[in-house]
């Protein structure tokens, strides 16, 4: 395939790491995306009724985020992300008035959670130690299975923790999922575990700057350009069907599909994507958070789970949010912000506000959904599949769809490499054929 252009479909995080990984190598790189912008789940926009630019959704990042951070240097972003020198996480309960910060320590031997102004209040270190079965659990088991669903420890750390890592209810949510969660993070120890977040926004800090360095480096980008189909033949792809435009491919372009798991499932009938997605909800709040307020507080017993403080706005954040989907807007609203203004200690009336609900946001992370994820190679050798619903091993999560571009990126040059093997001569028994 060496020298070829690979086509990429779908301009999200997961095909721009593709796209990133692949200039510099030879080919020619155009991605296609269905929309008029980059960013898909990951995007920010004007909105008009706030006079801001928002996120479609806030995102938490956590230092262990290796592809993540690797991809945010190359593009000269890295700074760009905003998070404690350690790992502290601010939360406060609504039920019982409790604030705390916990704040794990940061090597890897967990000694914090012997330290009661370190751990959860209300909890003790014996507690911690039932997590040790989530380091080896079975395929298809729910984490409900695995440790006790109940009590303060669960309440105040497991459940925000894993409902925001896997946004699907914790109980009934992979334990193989969350024993990978816990495995890159807290596993690691507090180093691994720094909130991050990008405080200008995921445009100006991941998507902006990635089509600048795409661009620099020649990488073409066709917008509103709907993939409909592919034409296959002799076991290969031979065109992609865009419609108004057919793209034929030649013998050594290539092709990595990285669009949403619901459009994928469309485009490859035969290829078993996860069918089941959970919903997120965020709201916008337009005005300045007081000062000293953390940049990312976890709420306990209160109807959003995060609350995320930018200079110009609060954002709550509802995850497995799907029994909101169908509520007004403004009922939405006037809920999240009963909340929020008593942790603000805020009176009188409800600021301007914008709902965003994200009714696909992620798969739903059970064992069942988890089992169906593709791997990146397919059947046919100039196809693959990217995207945080192939088999990353890890959650939805802006780290799982970077590492399945990277990988998806790989095997194309690998590819190349076993290709130009063959042409030097080297390539054993399919030369001489
Ligand atoms: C509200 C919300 C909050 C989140 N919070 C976090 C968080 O806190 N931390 C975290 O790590 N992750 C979070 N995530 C998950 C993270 O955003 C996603 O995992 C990541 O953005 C997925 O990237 P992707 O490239 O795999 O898919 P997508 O971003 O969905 O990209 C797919 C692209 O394909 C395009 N496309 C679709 N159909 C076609 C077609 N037929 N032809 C051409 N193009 C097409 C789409 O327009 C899109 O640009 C959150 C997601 C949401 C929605």
């Amino acid at each position: 395939m060496t020298g070829g252009t690979v086509h990429i479909v779908g301009a999200g995080l997961a095909g721009l790491a593709a796209a990133m990984r692949l200039v510099g190598s030879g080919r020619e790189i155009i991605v296609h995306d269905i929309a008029r912008h980059a960013g898909g789940r990951c995007r920010s926009y004007f909105e008009p009724a706030l006079g801001l630019t928002v996120d479609n959704g806030n995102h938490l990042l956590l230092s262990a985020n290796d592809n993540a951070l690797a991809f945010l240097r190359t593009i000269g972003s890295e700074e760009k992300l905003a998070g404690p020198k350690e790992a502290e996480f601010a939360f406060a309960d609504l039920a019982s008035g409790e604030c705390w910060l916990l704040h794990p320590n940061n090597g890897r031997i967990p000694w914090w959670i012997l330290s009661k102004s370190r751990r959860v209040p209300g909890t003790r270190a014996v507690d911690y130690l039932s997590l040790i079965r989530l380091l080896h659990p079975k395929r298809d088991q729910s984490l409900g299975k695995v440790i006790e669903c109940t009590g303060a420890l669960y309440e105040r750390l497991w459940r925000p923790l894993f409902l925001a890592a896997l946004n699907t209810d914790p109980q009934e949510a992979s334990a193989l999922l969350a024993g990978a969660v816990l495995h890159e993070t807290l596993a690691r120890g507090g180093r691994a575990c720094r909130p991050l977040v990008a405080s200008e926004g995921l445009g100006a800090t991941f998507i902006d700057p990635a089509l600048a360095y795409l661009g620099r480096k020649g990488t073409r980008f066709c917008f509103n350009h709907q993939l409909r189909g592919l034409e296959v033949a002799d076991e290969k792809v031979r065109a992609l069907d865009f419609g108004e435009d057919v793209v034929k491919l030649a013998p050594n372009d290539a092709v990595i599909l990285a669009v949403p798991a619901s459009v994928a499932c469309l485009i490859l009938p035969g290829v078993a994507t996860p069918t089941t997605f959970r919903a997120i909800v965020n709201a916008h709040f337009k005005l300045e958070p007081p000062k000293a307020f953390p940049r990312i507080l976890g709420i306990i017993n209160g109807t959003p789970e995060w609350l995320f403080a930018f200079p110009d706005r609060l954002s709550a954040t509802i995850s497995a949010a799907d029994r909101w989907i169908e509520a007004p807007r403004e009922v939405l609203a006037r809920k999240v912000w009963d909340d929020v203004a008593k942790l603000i200690g805020a009176e009188g009336d409800m600021p301007p506000w914008h709902i965003i609900k994200e009714r696909r946001a992620t798969f739903a992370a059970l064992p069942e959904e988890n089992a169906k994820r593709p791997p990146a190679p397919t059947q046919w050798p100039n196809l693959f599949l990217a995207g945080d619903w192939t088999a990353t091993g890890l959650p939805a999560t802006i780290e799982g769809a970077i590492r399945s571009g990277n990988t998806a990126a790989n095997l194309v040059l690998t590819a190349d490499s076993r290709q130009s093997r063959v042409v030097n001569g080297s390539g054993g028994r399919q030369h001489r054929q």
